[in-house]
């Protein structure tokens, strides 16, 4: 077992090699500040860039510098789990590696920590230099998401953030698949608070959340913390069979009591087009439930680390 240091933090990389070297020094004179203890942890999730040669040789000058590598992209929310998994300190930090995450706050996260909170988090006041559609499809999503979950999970926070070790214990030993970070710390519980800081552009470099990983996690968010979705087709249901009822009424009286009977083809197929449609996408939310159900149940490893830098100790080859 490695000794264990004051604070970790964990850095996700997915192709940052333009960044990764700036982050690094940011966050070492941002940490060296603190006075205390560290170690960095980065996770080379697949990057099909230098990023993993430049963190190596980071970790050849520099043994608070630790590299966990990725047999390939697993995911970011994946790659924050490892992170944790390997880290050793008595709290961690979980940072982006584009400084859309300023390292200077880690100073002000760790004061509340001493002042006894388990969780601090960043709340975003302000997103610069993200798109216009970033920005509304993002407050949107953790508006809806607010209001279907019975966990309160804090709007406009992302994964930066500090937290105890008992509470990164807590999350590791949570090993499923469809993660989202945010709603598993809400769920843990624990003393939290936040710290309010300005979004900045990213250093250099794309975004590495494109609209399809986007919608993923927004599906890996609502199905883990919500059966709401499953719980409106009993309710469409309901609702319609009311109207169709009522309707059935209406064809009777004209049959019977008028002699407009409806021609009919029109209101046919507009209702089975209605019907079909309905239908088929409560199975598409019925496949989300089941298809993420089937995963679980396969219960393959989170991760495959093909190489652990700079652990001393048993952790170098496991991939837990
Ligand atoms: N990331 C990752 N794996 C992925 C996608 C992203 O590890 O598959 C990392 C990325 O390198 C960055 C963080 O996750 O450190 C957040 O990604 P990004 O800044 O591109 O997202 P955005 O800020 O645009 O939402
Ligand atoms: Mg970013």
């Amino acid at each position: 077992m490695q000794q264990a240091c004051f604070l970790s933090v964990v850095v996700p990389m997915y192709n940052e090699e333009e960044v990764i070297e700036v982050t690094y020094r940011r966050l070492k004179s941002a940490l060296d500040g603190l006075g205390e203890t560290y170690e960095i942890v980065f996770v080379n999730d697949g990057s099909r860039d230098r990023t993993a040669k430049i963190v190596r040789a980071l970790c050849e000058a520099d043994d608070t510098v630790k590299l966990v590598d990725f047999s390939r992209n697993f995911g970011h929310q994946i790659a924050v789990t490892a992170g944790m998994d390997y880290s050793s300190g008595r709290m961690v930090v979980l940072i982006d590696a584009d400084l859309q995450d300023p390292p200077e706050l880690i100073a002000d996260m760790v004061a509340k920590w001493r002042e006894g909170y388990d969780v601090v988090y960043g709340k975003r006041i302000e997103r610069k230099g993200e798109s216009w559609f970033k920005k509304v499809t993002a407050a949107a999503f953790y508006r809806l998401l607010r209001s279907m979950t019975s966990v309160n999970i804090p709007v406009d926070t992302g994964d930066f953030r500090l937290m105890d070790r008992k509470v990164c214990d807590a999350l590791t030993s949570m090993r499923e698949r469809s993660r989202f970070i945010r709603g598993m710390v809400s769920w843990a519980g624990f003393k939290q608070d936040s710290v309010e800081y300005v979004r900045d552009e990213r250093f250099a470099g794309e975004t590495k959340y494109p609209l399809r990983k986007m919608i993923k996690l927004s599906l890996d968010a609502m199905t883990s913390f919500s059966t709401k979705p499953l719980k409106i087709a009993s309710v469409l249901g309901f609702v319609l069979s009311a109207v169709g009822f009522v309707y059935l009424f209406v064809v009777l009286y004209q049959h019977f009591f008028t002699s407009t009977t409806t021609q009919g083809w029109t209101s046919l197929v507009a209702i089975s087009l209605l019907f079909h449609g309905i239908t088929l996408s409560l199975l598409g939310v019925l496949g989300e439930y089941i298809g993420r159900t089937y995963e679980e149940t396969k219960g393959r490893p989170l991760y495959l680390v093909s190489e652990a830098v700079n652990f001393s100790g048993a952790s170098e080859e496991s991939d837990r």
